[in-house]
């Protein structure tokens, strides 16, 4: 039978095109990263193929004898990277995951709090017209003015007064670690359930550089493609064994039915990965360079033009830019790092008062650079770029340098060598 270029050259020609721009250009979208080859070769394989609603030794299909090999070992790998007593690795992304833990535990009209999506959640964490929205009764906790944390005592006060079912605890945007304890002992007052939705910082915690939500939460939501760099999918872990069968039966038959094995075997590889020394550096030097780029960002001439951080720094591995007192939006700031090879996203900021499609922020973040080999020096030399991009007098002589800049960049750190067209 015929290969992808022979048979279909338009999305063959569209495939390879992708692998360019990813080359030749600097990934620095937070939530983005570059799956090793290894989690590529799973997810392309003939497990595309199967059946296996069920579990493991529990399917309602023949022949699963291979596939419950390979999701029994991305269990087993993610209950011991995490210290989970339980895991399900079967929702196909991170809001498949979110959706299922919170109808294991909730029923519809019950009341969920979150961090509000425009001071940094995420739409599953109650956004109106998102699943969560729809079905529960939202009451959004906010960052604190003064200092853009979030503000504990005001999720107490919330909480006490709303007496919420769920309280989720977790990020799309900010910088900074929450304090997963306090969360607990808050939920514990007032009789609700804990979840931590760590799609974004489980890479760091999976390292150990972040702290491990799993013996606080009484349920833990992840993606697999963020900081954690495997493949497109969502994960639920728990340490709490009376709520483990829930959680399954949430999953399939609740919000799913055929498992995506190959992405499966991708999350077993990838949770190999994490395991490494390797994989810790790279988290390691994810971490150095968000704050290489902060120190940059708060540098005098990038301070006088008006660019300032959200939280005054980070934590974690990107920092939230905050452009309302520069000259530009966070979609001009966003298409101008486009302009020179640097890829982000225009993200709000607290109290934002420009709308969502043009917002006043950008959201940058270094996992996927870290995967592609920066150290300390490169990223010095991309934050430097970043900060040149963002002054006033920008033309197109200071564009032409920059591009030549970060085309070094991108030339000096190959990505998939040994991929052709993106296979
Ligand atoms: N949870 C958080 C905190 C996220 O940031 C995201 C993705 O942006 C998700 C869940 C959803 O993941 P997915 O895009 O795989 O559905």
């Amino acid at each position: 039978s015929l290969g992808l270029s022979e048979l279909d050259p338009e999305v063959a020609a569209a495939v390879g095109a992708e692998l360019d721009r990813q080359r030749s250009t600097l990934e620095m979208i937070a939530s983005e990263n570059f799956a090793p080859r290894a989690v590529l070769e799973a997810q392309g394989s003939v497990l595309t193929n199967k059946y296996a609603e069920g579990y493991p030794g529990r399917r309602y299909y023949g022949g699963c004898e291979h596939v419950d090999v390979i999701e029994q070992l991305a269990i087993d790998r993610a209950k011991k990277l995490y210290g989970a007593s339980f895991a399900n690795v079967q929702p196909h992304s991170g809001a498949q995951a979110n959706a299922a833990a919170m109808s294991a535990l909730l029923k519809p009209g019950d009341t969920i709090m979150g961090l509000d999506l425009a001071h940094g959640g995420h739409l599953t964490h109650g956004m109106r017209i998102n699943f969560s929205g729809r079905l529960y009764n939202v009451v959004p906790y906010r960052l604190r003015d003064e200092d853009h944390r979030v503000d504990m005592d005001e999720v107490a006060r919330l909480a006490g007064e709303t007496r919420p079912q769920l309280i989720i605890a977790g990020w799309s945007a900010y910088p900074r670690r929450l304090d997963f304890a306090w969360f607990r002992e808050i939920a514990d007052e007032v009789g609700a359930y804990l979840m931590v939705d760590m799609a974004h910082f489980a890479g760091l915690v999976a390292a150990g550089l972040h702290p491990n939500p799993v013996p606080h939460a009484h349920v833990v939501t992840t993606t697999t493609h963020k900081t954690l760099g495997g493949p497109r999918g969502g994960v639920i872990l728990s340490r709490d064994e009376e709520f483990t069968k829930k959680f399954d039966s949430a999953v399939f038959p609740g919000q799913q039915g055929g498992p995506l094995e190959h992405v499966i075997a991708g999350k077993a590889v990838l949770f190999k990965i994490a395991a490494t020394e390797e994989f810790a550096d790279r988290q390691r030097r994810t971490l150095t360079g968000a704050r290489i780029l902060a120190g940059r960002l708060l540098a005098e001439d990038t301070a006088k033009a008006g660019v300032r951080l959200v939280s005054g720094g980070t934590d974690v591995h990107l920092v939230l830019v905050d452009l309302r007192d520069s000259e530009l939006n966070g979609r001009q700031a966003e298409d101008r790092l486009h302009e020179i090879g640097i890829t982000v996203n225009r993200n709000a900021v607290p109290n934002d008062p420009l709308p969502p499609m043009v917002t006043s922020g950008l959201r940058i973040g270094t996992p996927a650079l870290a995967a592609r080999g920066f150290g300390e020096e490169e990223f010095a030399e991309v934050a430097d770029i970043i900060a040149q991009a963002l002054l006033p007098g920008f033309d197109d002589a200071a564009g032409e340098s920059l591009r030549r800049r970060v085309a070094a960049l991108a030339a000096a750190h190959p990505l998939y060598p040994n991929l052709n067209g993106g296979f």
